[in-house]
């Protein structure tokens, strides 16, 4: 604690005397697209685990899933939502509005926090919960970092065992859909669409004792969870529930696939995406597995990402996550298929939430189905016009995307979507204004 205490009392000077706009000084495994400045206020030092409970954890927002789930496994507990990366920290899920395969039953991980310490823009620090300075708590979901620097995080952690026992199934992707839209009891559920017609589901029950055969990536040649899907698609195994929980990083959902493609080298070579260059995801073979796949983890191609110009790569690869009501769920698939033309694609259900977390995509009094597409479009369009269309389609269906990708919304429509009222009544109130960046020039101008 002493030691939180000194770098708290450290970045509070910092936020003092600095003029002009703060940033946050970059982490190169970020998992957001957007590349952040070299220099700005360093946060690398909250990087602690500051005490594991029986039903909570409080932690420093540099904090990876993996240390934390690492350290509460020990003691048969996890975070109940688990973001997939293995590199993506707690600040930074509370900050981009992270949900996993568990956000059917509990919603995003900020709903399953518990109270922030929060260094405000005028240096002072301040704790939020749903009971104190409960505007600030809620407001801090998806707000990237433009309402004061989260400095620690007092989380939910719910009973772990240590395997998952999954079960797969190969449906219509109608059907698909239609079931990760029904309210659903098992731990785990998500969806993957392997091309226009079909898909599979994939449910998760923690268990004590593995019951099917047990599938590893405990090495960096091991398959890739999606290969386990696509060749397996009827078919029930078992993994580690730390295998599970991070079960998308090895490739980084399917992305990693791409990397030594030749569209992709054209395109990196060319600096445009041109839709004749496209090419599907293939799961990727053993031997390039082999050879490739330890620079295949989520956070290695992070870092290869962060150093690639802007320029270059918002016009490389279409990635983004779209939330739709379930209601629209079959619609909004069906549309963006056919202006994308993106397989696979990543399907999650989201319990929605009616507490103020403006910022946040699952923001409104439903379920909704988050529809992640990842790859290279199809389309005559550029990748940065595609994604503009896209991110205000969305909207007409009534629902939003998550903002950690490239984000092109004009000034007008993005007060139409989000509250700016509300969110700049908290600027004003917690010092912001004059401290941090507007969400709206950090997303959108970075
Ligand atoms: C291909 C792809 C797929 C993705 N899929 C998913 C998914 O399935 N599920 C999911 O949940 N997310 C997904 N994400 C997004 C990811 O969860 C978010 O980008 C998340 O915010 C990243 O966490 P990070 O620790 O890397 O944060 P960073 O990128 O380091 O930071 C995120 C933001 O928070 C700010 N910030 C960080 N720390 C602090 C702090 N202490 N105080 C104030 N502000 C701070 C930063 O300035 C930045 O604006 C995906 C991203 C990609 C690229």
């Amino acid at each position: 604690m002493q030691t939180h205490n000194t770098t708290v009392e450290e970045i509070q000077k910092k936020v003092r005397m600095h003029s002009g706009l703060l940033h946050f000084s970059s982490k190169a495994s970020s998992n957001t697209l957007r590349n952040r400045p070299k220099d700005g206020i360093d946060l690398s030092k909250l990087t602690n685990i500051l005490e594991i409970g029986q039903e909570w954890a409080y932690v420093e927002p540099g904090v990876t899933f993996a240390n934390l789930c690492t350290e509460t496994l020990k003691q048969g507990l996890l975070p109940p939502v688990v973001p997939e990366f293995m590199t993506i920290t707690v600040g930074g899920a509370v900050m981009g509005a992270a949900l996993e395969s568990s956000s059917h039953r509990f919603g995003q991980f900020s709903d399953t926090c518990l109270e922030y310490e929060v260094i405000l823009g005028n240096g002072e620090v301040v704790q939020a919960s749903p009971d104190n300075n409960a505007d600030l708590f809620y407001g801090l979901s998806g707000s990237y970092g433009t309402l004061g620097v989260l400095s620690s995080i007092k989380l939910r952690l719910i009973k772990a065992e240590k395997y998952i026992q999954i079960s797969s199934q190969k449906l219509s992707n109608k059907d698909l859909i239609d079931f990760l839209t029904q309210p659903q009891e098992a731990d785990f559920v998500e969806g993957i669409a392997l091309n226009r017609e079909s898909g599979v589901a994939l449910i998760g029950k923690m268990t004590a004792e593995p019951k099917s055969p047990l599938f590893r990536q405990n090495r960096y040649w091991s398959s890739w969870y999606i290969q386990q899907v696509i060749e397996n698609p009827n078919f029930n195994f078992c993994m580690t529930t730390k295998e599970y929980l991070f079960r998308l990083d090895r490739g980084a959902f399917w992305m990693g696939q791409y990397t030594l493609s030749i569209p992709t080298m054209l395109r990196l070579l060319l600096h445009i995406g041109i839709p004749k260059l496209s090419m599907q995801a293939l799961y990727p073979k053993s031997i390039f597995r082999l050879l490739f796949g330890w620079m295949l983890s989520s956070g290695r191609l992070y870092k290869i990402w962060h150093r690639v110009p802007k320029k270059i790569s918002e016009n490389l690869f279409f990635v983004h996550d779209f939330y739709a009501p379930v209601a629209k769920a079959h619609e909004v698939f069906t549309h963006f298929i056919e202006q994308t033309e993106i397989f696979p694609i990543w399907l999650c259900p989201v319990k929605g939430t009616s507490s103020p977390q403006i910022f946040a995509p699952h923001f409104g009094n439903e379920r909704f189905l988050n529809i992640g597409v990842y790859g290279m479009p199809k389309s005559s369009l550029s990748t940065p016009e595609l994604s503009a269309k896209l991110e205000n389609e969305i909207t007409l269906f009534g629902g939003r995307k998550m903002l950690y990708s490239y984000t092109y919304y004009d000034r007008e429509n993005f007060s139409k979507i989000y509250d700016e009222t509300h969110y700049d009544a908290l600027r004003q109130k917690f010092f912001a204004e004059k401290a941090f960046p507007h969400i709206y020039n950090k997303i959108v101008m970075c």
